[in-house]
């Protein structure tokens, strides 16, 4: 799957280390990106789960914010959790500055606390085939609106989990915690090698 592609994964906090594992597991090259320099030549990114305010202000510190916007822009990229808040288009909580990569709104801890954190088993709809993730809700973002361009690929509860526009894809909930690379090898066959058209 690889043929010399690699895949950032910003790696100024978080759980980053758990997404590098999970693609070298499926024989992709994956790369830590703290500077801008490291989105140099990289096929796609992947924004982990961690903690978004914290995330938001080491974009800024690190005077990463317009090279991860162009970046973003027109290449394939994937935000856990924290990424997901971070690539929304609104967030409820004015301390973080997101990237507005999708059209998205989310609300973020709407799961709850730490303590609330829950494990489920969700159905996805990957490339048409009914796909069951093992996914961790850790202080997961709700979405509270999205726009016409984005697609659903997974509910739980009524409430979307796992969407997609154009070349960014967002997921509420962890796999890669797991040992389930179906959604490291969706993002990697429908958006990094695949078909999926460009916005
Ligand atoms: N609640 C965290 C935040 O707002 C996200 C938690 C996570 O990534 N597991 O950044």
């Amino acid at each position: 799957m690889s043929r010399g592609r690699t895949i950032g994964v910003l790696a100024l906090q978080g759980d980053f280390e758990r997404h590098l594992f999970r693609l070298s597991a499926l024989g992709m090259a994956g790369r830590e990106v703290r500077r801008k320099e490291d989105l140099t030549g990289l096929d796609g990114l992947i924004i982990p789960g961690g903690e978004s305010t914290t995330m938001s202000e080491l974009i800024d510190r690190f005077k990463l914010r317009d090279n991860l916007e162009k970046f973003c822009s027109v290449k394939p990229v994937w935000g856990t959790c924290a990424g997901m808040i971070l690539l929304a288009g609104k967030v409820d909580d004015e301390r973080v500055r997101p990237l507005k990569v999708i059209d998205v709104s989310v609300i973020r801890n709407g799961y709850g606390r730490q303590i609330n954190s829950f494990f489920a088993e969700i159905q996805a709809s990957l490339n048409g085939d009914r796909i069951a993730l093992k996914a961790s809700f850790i202080r997961a973002p709700v979405v509270s609106g999205y726009g016409p361009e984005v697609q659903v690929l997974a509910t739980y509860r009524d409430s979307p989990v796992l969407l997609a526009q154009g070349n960014c894809l967002i997921s509420s909930f962890h796999t890669e915690l797991h040992d389930d690379l179906s959604l490291t090898r969706y993002f990697l066959e429908e958006f990094v090698t695949g078909v999926r058209q460009s916005r």
